[in-house]
């Protein structure tokens, strides 16, 4: 393969989880048995350091009509409405005729809050569905994928690009930058945000790796795939979202001047050594070390004839459940606040999903999949806790 960065062709496999299904993929009963499996293996390219996956599922299979609503999640919204807030309070006053075009703008609750503060807004969204939602919420909405061609058909530049959550996911990765780099007024900001490859080996969250996830990004290595199409980041900060992501601010080369905060994280890095290869295969030991640990424990629990239900049902929990292999012998269910999920099949392992509130009786123990959200979990089951039902968390961020 080339490196989807760079196009060098020195890559190297650190770590294989295995075949696996697509994980936002939860089952009916029926389709139990016609699940199709890829290969789940991350690379490291020794030219430009970046990491990233190299088996592609078609991203009409992943995004075609993906039904993931971000205005349904409270805390999600709240941080949209900061981003929104922090933009146009930073940024507001630089443009004539404030606008901004969403990459991936899902249902429109990032341009909504937008909206609120005078901005003229176009999201670009390839699920017909969640794009039709935020029409009908008098979001203007492409349906379609974002690329250079696309930037092209709408013909027009803008003051602010934002890109959430989507910048790792991208298949068509250089025609997708190289439209922000058209598209982006002379003194334009390009919002990005994506996971930190540093904080998921800091923190060992090796479940964030999964198919939609084609890229894990540091600074040095964002930074060079904007290099080759001439943007320049010039302020980057680590949000708690999802468990961690960088929000990076970019730009036309030598507009803006790049800020304290990003050279202090860009130290950091250097100093941390998580760039180099050595930094992925001491990750790759302690993933191992985690199978071998958790696998011991839940069999124990079950030989001790305890019962584990799962806790939450979030997609990276899929990419855990299947690496280390652990099915419904194992945990019973998993439980899940989403009721359309209810009477689903988890990818992969086929466990049953319950919704929470149904439940009328509890396990000894819960497997915490949702592990990100710790703190809200041991506070909202404290009387579980204190009848003596344990909480285990596969990863504990730091
Ligand atoms: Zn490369």
């Amino acid at each position: 393969m080339k490196c989807r960065v760079c196009d060098g062709e020195n890559l190297n496999q650190v770590l294989d989880l295995g075949h696996q299904p697509w994980c936002n993929n939860f089952l009916t009963k029926n389709q139990l048995n016609t699940e199709p499996r890829y290969p789940l293996r991350l690379m490291y390219c020794e030219d430009c350091r970046t990491s990233q996956l190299d088996y592609t599922v078609d991203k009409k299979i992943m995004f075609g009509d993906h039904t993931y609503l971000s205005g349904v999640t409270k805390s999600l919204s709240e941080h949209f409405r900061q981003i929104a807030e922090d933009v146009d309070k930073r940024f507001g006053d630089d443009f004539q005729k404030k606008s901004i075009l969403d990459i991936g703008s899902n249902d429109g609750t990032q341009l909504r809050h937008f909206q609120n503060l005078g901005w003229e807004v176009l999201g670009v969204e390839s699920s017909k569905t969640t794009a039709s939602i935020a029409v009908s919420m008098g979001v203007p909405t492409l349906n379609r994928f974002f690329n250079l061609e696309c930037i092209k058909d709408i013909n027009r530049k803008f003051s602010v690009f934002n890109a959430a959550g989507v910048f790792f996911h991208l298949e068509e990765l250089h025609s997708v930058t190289e439209g922000i780099k058209q598209g982006l007024e002379e003194n334009g900001v390009f919002v990005v945000q994506f996971l930190y490859m540093k904080s998921i080996m800091e923190n060992n969250a090796f479940d964030q790796i999964y198919h939609e996830h084609l890229l894990y990004y540091t600074l040095e290595t964002i930074q060079k795939l904007l290099g080759r199409h001439g943007l320049e980041m010039f302020d980057a900060f680590l949000s708690p979202i999802h468990g961690g992501q960088m929000i990076g601010y970019i730009g036309h080369p030598g507009v803006r001047e790049k800020t304290g905060r990003l050279i202090e994280i860009e130290k950091e890095e250097a100093l941390s050594g998580c760039n180099a290869k050595t930094a992925y295969i001491e990750f790759a030991e302690r993933v191992e070390q985690i199978k071998h640990r958790d696998l011991e424990y839940l069999s124990r629990k079950r030989r001790e004839g305890k019962r584990i239900f799962g806790m939450g049902a979030p997609v990276k929990g899929n990419t855990l459940l299947n690496y280390f292999g652990v099915g419904p012998s194992t945990i019973e269910c998993l439980l899940e606040k989403n009721e359309l999920r209810r009477d689903l099949y988890s990818p992969g392992m086929h466990i049953p999903i319950r919704i929470e509130k149904e439940i009328e009786e509890w396990p000894d123990v819960f497997y915490v999949l949702a592990w990100n959200f710790k703190n809200e979990i041991l506070k909202n089951h404290k009387d579980l806790i204190d009848r003596g039902v344990e909480f285990y968390f596969p990863i504990d961020p730091r």
